[in-house]
């Protein structure tokens, strides 16, 4: 079998689960949209299932995915429907669901639809991809509770610059917010990862962590505020074959790598096509049988080369971690001009082996 192995500690998923709600003194939708980031969606619902207040979800198909598997928490669609004729299922499922255009709010007019529905509306407070204008919101919401169809509203917005934690935008985006809904009294659901580790002055009812449950710091720069979370996902796989080079040698497609001295080169049965960044350059960090390494020539579809030369003791069949406990994912995703997101994203290929 090939021994490349995506390993999710679910309880290190619980710990920084916890650790978002007592962080942010408020209920908490574990962000599992994009099958968890990459971790697998059902498994990490299941294992967060008993103490969840309520998972959180792009759109339909991923939550009934989890109603599937016997997931009975509160589920919140983020995207909302994304045609009016969900709204039947959005009842049918008893999902939750966000509203962000005026035509939503027709579909949900002009659709015999249960009386219940829970609603969070969103606010386009600065970051100008979906939401109501603060001028367009109590238009919305007053034209939302007289179609008698939904029972709860709760506000919501979301932070374009929570990362950048010297930078006013998020505060200025809380203010925003805050002065139009604060006078009605309205439920609230505000924060993303960064804004709960980092913003610990914008306070909602419930938050939204993603990236955090997942052990990952969303700062690009290392934050000590990002110091008590686990990691979740450890990228793991093996060597399987080794060679000796002389100096002045190419490595791997397009030569990007030319051997300084004799070198001794490890393949690792891993590539970009199981997520593994292919922009990662020479010179990433790597963990091998515990000690440091690198990265040395280009990243293919399924292999990729390390630098083995001052671990003699590596062989086939090293242990290779390309991120996880030691390597950081956020360090490996700089390198390669993306972000965690994306890496954990793109793990689909690797088997999962999950520890509970
Ligand atoms: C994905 C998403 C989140 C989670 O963001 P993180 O930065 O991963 O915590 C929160 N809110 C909305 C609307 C999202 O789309």
């Amino acid at each position: 079998m090939r021994p490349s192995q995506a390993i999710i500690d679910l309880k290190a998923l619980s710990h920084n689960y916890q650790l978002a709600k007592k962080t942010s003194h408020a209920k908490a939708f574990a962000v599992i949209k994009a099958n968890a980031y990459g971790h697998g969606a059902v498994k990490c619902a299941k294992a967060l299932a008993s103490q969840a207040d309520g998972f959180a979800v792009a759109f339909l198909e991923e939550a009934i995915e989890l109603r599937q598997a016997g997931i009975s928490s509160p589920i919140l669609l983020l995207e909302g429907f994304l045609e009016a004729s969900e709204l039947a299922l959005i009842t049918q499922y008893n999902l939750w669901t966000v509203i962000h255009d005026y035509w939503q709010i027709e579909a949900i007019e002009k659709t015999a639809c249960a009386n219940t529905l829970t609603v969070f509306l969103k606010m386009d407070s600065g970051m100008h991809r979906v939401g109501f204008f603060p001028e367009q919101y109590l238009d919305a919401y007053h034209r939302l509770q007289k179609t008698g169809k939904v029972a709860h509203i709760t506000a919501m917005t979301h932070f374009s610059r929570a990362d950048e934690l010297n930078c006013d935008y998020t505060s200025q985006q809380y203010q925003i917010i805050k002065q139009i809904v604060q006078p009605f009294g309205l439920a609230t659901c505000f924060s993303n990862s960064p804004t709960i580790l980092g913003w610990p002055i914008i306070q909602s009812d419930w938050v939204r962590p993603g990236l955090m449950l997942y052990g990952v710091s969303p700062f690009e720069a290392s934050s000590e505020k990002a110091s008590p979370l686990l990691p979740v996902m450890t990228l793991q796989s093996r060597i399987i074959s080794i060679r000796e080079l002389p100096a002045g040698q190419p490595v791997g497609y397009g030569s990007q790598f030319y051997t300084s001295h004799p070198t001794r080169i490890g393949v690792v049965a891993i590539g970009y096509a199981d997520g593994y960044p292919r922009l990662a350059p020479n010179g990433t960090p790597v963990m091998i049988d515990h000690m440091p390494s690198q990265i040395i020539g280009r990243v293919s579809m399924d292999m990729l080369t390390v630098d083995l030369t001052h671990i003699p003791h590596a062989g086939l069949g090293s242990e290779v971690e390309l991120w996880g406990k030691h390597i950081c994912a956020t360090k490996v995703a700089n390198l390669a001009k993306t972000i965690a997101y994306q890496l954990f994203c793109n793990v689909n290929r690797v088997t999962k082996q999950y520890i509970y």
